[in-house]
């Protein structure tokens, strides 16, 4: 059964989908079975995935509407290696359709019931806000992974997640936990950001992954050619360290398999 990750963050551009994407295509590499779940009207995660939003025939949004089955949205990234459940502005339309419908926090956790089993890995890049969207992927996850950027409104909105996550535990996913905290677009010059992160590893221990993303120029270009990082730049600075985010949570996989 595949483990199945929210990337999510209410505060916006802290790298949730850089992170979805990259660590996506990382995964694969590694020949887990990946599916990246676009939960945004943004649709970068589709874009970043090198598959043109405009021209979707399905979407995440016809899912979760019901309007077809998982199986018949779901596309390749050819440049990641991984499978894709992609979205566009549609998908904001979602937010006030499902309000009407039954059980509409929890739609997305029945629509990839169905397909769980054929991936290792799905991970869902969330929408920069704490909405209906937001809380169908904090339903559907049992881990809830937090891009953050080590700066001094981090820590604050963090507390609204933590408060989110423990509502979410208490009424609809008895299961939800924090996965980690990942530190991105990280400046090691910068004493500020040494401070912040330096204050998360004592506030959360070891839900700090050892790996952190630094600022990379080409994890920023490789979108506009639709592509992952390890596609577009592989021996960069940011490839390598999804790469090692991969790693990471592979080996700290309680179940992984041992060959
Ligand atoms: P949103 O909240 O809008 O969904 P987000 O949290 O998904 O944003 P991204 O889109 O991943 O954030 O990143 C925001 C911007 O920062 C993008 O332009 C992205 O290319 C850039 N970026 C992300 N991570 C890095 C990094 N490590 N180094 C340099 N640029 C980065
Ligand atoms: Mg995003």
């Amino acid at each position: 059964m595949a483990k199945i990750i929210a990337i999510t963050n209410q505060k916006g551009g802290v790298g949730k989908t850089t992170t979805a994407v990259n660590l996506a295509a990382s995964l694969a590499v590694q020949e887990s079975r990946v599916l990246l779940v676009d939960l945004d009207p943004q649709g970068n995660a589709t874009m970043g995935s090198g598959v043109a939003k405009g021209q979707l025939q399905r979407s995440v949004y016809h899912v979760l509407l019901d309007v077809c089955g998982v199986g018949e949205a779901i596309l390749r990234s050819e440049s990641g290696g991984y499978d894709l459940l992609p979205a566009n502005r549609e998908l904001g339309g979602a937010e006030v359709e499902l309000v009407e419908m039954a059980g509409r926090e929890s739609r997305l956790r029945a629509a990839l019931e169905g397909v769980a089993g054929d991936y290792d890995f799905i991970l869902i890049d969330c929408p920069p806000s704490l909405n209906l969207l937001t809380l169908n992927g904090l339903v559907a996850a049992e881990r809830v992974m937090i891009p953050m950027q080590c700066e001094y409104y981090a820590l604050e909105g963090l507390t609204d997640l933590v408060n989110t996550l423990r509502k979410v535990r208490a009424s609809l996913n008895p299961k939800i936990d924090i996965e980690g905290l990942l530190r991105t677009m990280f400046d090691p010059r910068s004493s500020l950001a040494q401070q912040v992160a330096e204050q998360l590893k004592q506030h959360f221990g070891d839900k700090v992954y050892d790996t952190v993303i630094p600022r990379n120029v080409r994890l920023a270009e490789a979108p506009s050619h639709g592509l992952p990082a390890l596609a577009y730049d592989k021996g960069s600075k940011g490839a390598q360290a999804y790469l090692a985010l991969a790693q990471e949570i592979l080996r700290k996989m309680p179940t992984a398999a041992t060959v």
